[in-house]
């Protein structure tokens, strides 16, 4: 059974934290301004959503902004012990999000609970996700005091409305799962054929460090192997046996 309070900051930029999660090997975000926080993703129930909430009390008690990246359930179930704060997301991750958090649920508490998790399943089960209520199309500059960050949807990829946090006096973009690090990029909701023009546009922001949705933090390098990895899968139509092919080893 996986302990919901395992999870470690890693800091990328000068106030620009990584927490890296044991489930599902999730990574969230914090930005550091002079009178706000960002969280980048809040995890993926109720339960895990308290302990990132708790974590982030122990980093900073400024005010708290939310950006979800995307509508999957492990990045941004976890939203309610936030509030009330600002969510902000894409308009079509609103909308995803009401029509698969159910299907969503009952997918995901199945699997753990075949995995031997039943407690991460309850949890959950009994989990209600609120929506977004600040829409990002195609941008939004947040002011946090001394600091902006910029939420950009950069085109379609993982999912037809992926969000990026990018941070630019630290060179940071939060990917969300645009990129993954320690296991191949997941198609199951992707747009593939755009999903590499909408990395060249990551790219251009010019990255020092890129922080994926799952895995460790990388670099530009590691970026624009992935971005090649899914242009020759994009290339050759066979999205299908994605996971079959090799796939470039970690760099970072
Ligand atoms: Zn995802």
């Amino acid at each position: 059974m996986t302990d919901p309070t395992e999870g470690r900051w890693v800091e990328v930029g000068d106030g620009v934290l990584a927490r890296r999660h044991r489930e599902l090997d999730l990574t969230t975000g914090l930005v550091l301004g002079g009178e706000r926080a960002l969280v980048v993703d809040t995890r993926g129930d109720a339960r895990q959503g308290s302990e990132l909430a708790t974590a982030v009390r122990t980093v900073t008690g400024l005010s708290l902004v939310v950006v979800v990246t995307h509508a999957h359930f492990d990045h941004c179930f976890g939203t309610a012990a936030f509030l009330p704060c600002p969510v902000f997301a894409h308009p079509r991750c609103r909308t995803t999000l009401a029509a698969t958090a159910d299907a969503q649920r009952a997918e995901w508490a199945a699997h753990y609970r075949d995995h031997g998790d039943p407690a991460t399943a309850d949890a959950l089960a009994a989990t209600d996700p609120p929506l977004p209520d600040h829409a990002v199309d195609p941008e939004a500059v947040l002011d946090l005091g001394g600091r902006t960050v910029t939420l950009r949807h950069l085109g379609r990829g993982h999912t037809d409305h992926d969000l990026v946090a990018h941070v630019p006096d630290a060179a940071v973009v939060f990917a969300g799962d645009l990129v993954e690090q320690g296991a191949p990029p997941d198609l199951g909701d992707a747009v593939l054929a755009e999903w590499p023009a909408t990395l060249d546009a990551l790219l251009a922001l010019r990255p020092s460090v890129v922080v994926p949705g799952h895995g460790n933090p990388v670099d530009a390098a590691f970026v624009a192997a992935q971005r090649a990895y899914l242009a020759d899968l994009a290339a050759r139509r066979t999205p299908l046996i994605a996971h079959d092919r090799p796939y470039p080893d970690p760099q970072v």
